[in-house]
């Protein structure tokens, strides 16, 4: 079997494009002034407007305009200045209106990309075809209930949020290439502050089209679109599974079709769900309530101005111009908080090498997985350390020890030197003296020293870092023993 699916991946290539919906982290809903808070009780965030009652009219919120704006930028697409709503007529008892408001053939935004780190090595560009706005609708509860067996539940707080749908091209190739690109969106929807990207809450959605060909070929394959994939290491599995289910499909001399498939978390299967539905079932028409969203120049040009830099962009600056190995880079902007705090210990220390080390090593261990904003050490404390460090003003081994104490106190290193009588022996007399008392009881040492065996300085290196208790500075220990030895 294991043979049998590898002989089969050699033969096709699959083509994968990715359907993404995202909640905008609005305060209120997309077309009423009702909450979007999450758990409230059940059917309380409602409104006559989205509750799709006669007569209630829409107004569209500007904030989640702005926020898919950001969103837009973040995926380098290209800004529609206008662009237009439309109804999505279908039927379902969590759809109240009976149409979902959409947008069709005029969408917010066009022609973007995402970066992934691509097989090889590198990076490979996924294009996106679109994004646009859209609202959500309520949910429907089939359990929980003492009567689920027999009813369904219908909760429509969430009716009316605010969403993006963002569609890639069918560039993808691979499972492992759509997970990367679906890590890389919700990095880039949570550095932009658009979205939580919380998949338990339901603020990130995915659905993958997957289609295989014959390696070579360059027409597409007929798709399946796969749903209810809840996170992304789901989606991975199902991509998985679609590609070698179509590949025994085809290399038996069977057909594909194109269908909607559900993807089995607990069996790990997709199953057929429907034949596919086309645009046309839904009598798509422009929203007669809505005027089109109309984005200036002026207002675009804010939108980017006051936006965060996004994650890709931060990564090459702190390469660049900060000298960071990409690794570093890649950890330091995990979250936009993190990078924020690294740029603050830069900025106070001048060191931005020293300071990476210091962040993606020993305060990151302290942390210990938690998140950077639960520090005990804030940015500009670190940056004193850091400071001292570059100056020469404290060993490595002394700033370790001194770390420790601001993890525990919150205190700033200057504090706590004084506080614990630690500091650095840099008066040259006392270390002097001190080298001169560690000799003059080591004489054994000294002779084997004195008769080639120099590796034995190791010991009295340590013998003096134990007399001042780890105060001295260790490469000036040496070079004073070196130079006390010699003569
Ligand atoms: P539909 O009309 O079925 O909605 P679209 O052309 O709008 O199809 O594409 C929807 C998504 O499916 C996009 O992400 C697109 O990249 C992807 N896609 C389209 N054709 C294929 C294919 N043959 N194989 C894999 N993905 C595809
Ligand atoms: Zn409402
Ligand atoms: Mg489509």
């Amino acid at each position: 079997m294991a043979a049998e699916t590898e002989d089969l991946t050699a033969k096709y290539e699959a083509v994968i494009g990715l359907e993404v919906h995202v909640q905008l982290a609005t305060r209120t809903k997309i077309f009423c002034a009702c909450a979007t808070s999450f758990g409230a009780p059940a059917n309380t965030n409602v409104c006559p407007v989205c509750l799709g009652l006669p007569g209630a009219l829409p107004v569209l919120n500007r904030a989640a305009v702005e926020m898919a704006v950001r969103a837009s930028l973040g995926l380098h697409c290209r800004v529609n200045p206008v662009s237009r709503f439309a109804r999505k007529n279908y039927f379902y008892p969590d759809l109240p209106k009976g149409f979902q408001i959409s947008q069709y053939d005029e969408p917010l935004a066009e022609h973007g990309w995402v970066e992934v780190p691509a097989a090889g090595g590198g990076a490979k560009r996924i294009g996106i075809t679109r994004v646009h706005l859209e609202d959500d609708a309520g949910k429907s509860i089939h359990d929980g209930f003492r009567d689920s067996a027999d009813y369904t539940y219908v909760d429509l707080n969430r009716a009316g949020t605010p969403l993006i749908e963002i569609v890639s091209e069918p560039d993808i190739r691979t499972p492992d290439e759509a997970y990367a690109y679906l890590t890389a969106l919700k990095e880039t929807m949570q550095f932009l502050g658009v979205s939580e990207c919380d998949m338990e809450k339901g603020q990130l959605r995915c659905d993958a089209n997957v289609s295989i060909r014959p390696r070579g070929e360059t027409k597409l394959g007929t798709k399946a679109e796969v749903k209810n994939l809840n996170s992304f290491r789901f989606a991975r599995l199902a991509i998985e599974y679609e590609i070698a289910r179509q590949a025994r499909v085809l290399s038996s001399g069977g057909r594909l079709v194109q269908e909607t498939r559900l993807y089995n978390a607990d069996t790990g299967e997709t199953v057929s769900m429907r034949s596919k539905e086309h645009a046309h079932d839904y009598r798509y028409f422009p929203e007669p309530d809505l005027a089109p969203v109309r984005i200036s120049a002026e207002w675009l040009e804010q939108i980017r101005a006051d936006m965060p830099e996004p994650p890709a962009e931060k990564r090459a600056r702190f390469i660049a111009s900060y000298g960071l190995r990409e690794y570093d880079a890649q950890v330091l902007t995990g979250s936009r908080e993190l990078s924020d705090y690294f740029e603050a210990v830069v900025k106070a220390c001048g060191d931005p090498r020293l300071a990476a080390n210091w962040v993606t090593g020993d305060l990151m261990g302290a942390l210990d997985g938690k998140p950077i904003e639960e520090s005990p050490v804030p940015a500009g404390r670190l940056g004193e350390l850091c400071t001292l460090i570059a100056k020469g003003e404290i060993s490595g081994k002394l700033a370790k020890e001194i770390f420790a104490r601001m993890v525990e106190t919150g205190d700033s290193p200057g504090v706590i030197m004084e506080r614990e009588g630690l500091r650095q022996i840099s008066d040259k007399g006392e270390l002097d003296r001190i080298v001169n008392e560690v000799l003059a009881a080591s004489t054994k040492q000294v002779e084997q020293y004195r008769s080639g065996k120099t590796a034995v300085i190791g010991y009295l290196v340590g013998q003096v870092m134990k007399a001042t208790q780890g105060q001295a500075d260790p490469g000036a220990v040496r070079e004073l023993l070196q130079a006390k030895l010699s003569s």
